[in-house]
């Protein structure tokens, strides 16, 4: 998949379609990956705090979310073909994930937001099997501890920016596969 360099980033450069074909393919192949979903908050985050930039230099891929990003890159003269919104991306690794009988792995949102969630998701993706589910106000190591022996394929992270690309960088290394994202308010639109 194509990528375009701007602010210090490597920015996919593709149509949503292409890259929904991409990233079905990467969990079907159970690869491992880091996924990063930057909207403008973000990517000025990263050009401030040097330790957070470092952390998406990790990632495998970072998608443009917001016309903000997209906007920005037409002005720079590297103009992205489309904006590619991080909770689309996250429906439709669930969506996938559903079809191949995965394991997910979830993370983040307020304790009630987490347990109506469970139940949504449950009735929504029916084939999923949910191998890990953690809210993010006091879980987040507890979670870390048992993802290593989850054998998780999907790890979706809502704590918000900069903890879960934190929380993803912290793990990362201690696991041999899955596909990780951060999420941002992902679960709280979903649970409602
Ligand atoms: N969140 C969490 N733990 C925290 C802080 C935030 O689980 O310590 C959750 C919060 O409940 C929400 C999500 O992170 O579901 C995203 O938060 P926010 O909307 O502030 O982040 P953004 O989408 O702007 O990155």
């Amino acid at each position: 998949i194509q990528t375009i360099q701007l602010f210090g980033l490597p920015f996919v450069n593709a149509t949503p379609s292409t890259w929904y074909t991409h990233i079905k393919t990467l969990l079907h192949n159970n690869e491992k990956a880091f996924l990063v979903t930057a909207n403008p908050e973000l990517v000025l985050r990263s050009l401030r705090d040097p330790a957070y930039n470092r952390i998406l230099r990790q990632a495998t891929f970072i998608t443009p979310d917001g016309i903000g990003v997209t906007a920005a890159s037409k002005r720079m003269g590297e103009p992205l073909t489309a904006t590619l919104p991080g909770i689309e991306t996250a429906r439709e690794l669930l969506r996938t994930a559903d079809t191949l009988q995965k394991r997910v792995f979830l993370l983040g949102g307020r304790p009630e937001v987490m347990k109506s969630l469970i139940k949504q998701l449950a009735i929504r993706f029916p084939d999923i099997q949910f191998v890990g589910t953690f809210h993010g106000f006091g879980k987040e190591a507890e979670a870390a501890t048992a993802l290593k022996a989850a054998q998780a394929d999907l790890i979706l992270v809502a704590l918000g920016a900069p903890k879960q690309e934190q929380w993803i960088a912290s793990v990362y290394d201690q696991v041999d596969h899955g596909l990780f994202i951060g999420v941002g308010g992902a679960f709280d639109v979903w649970s409602g």
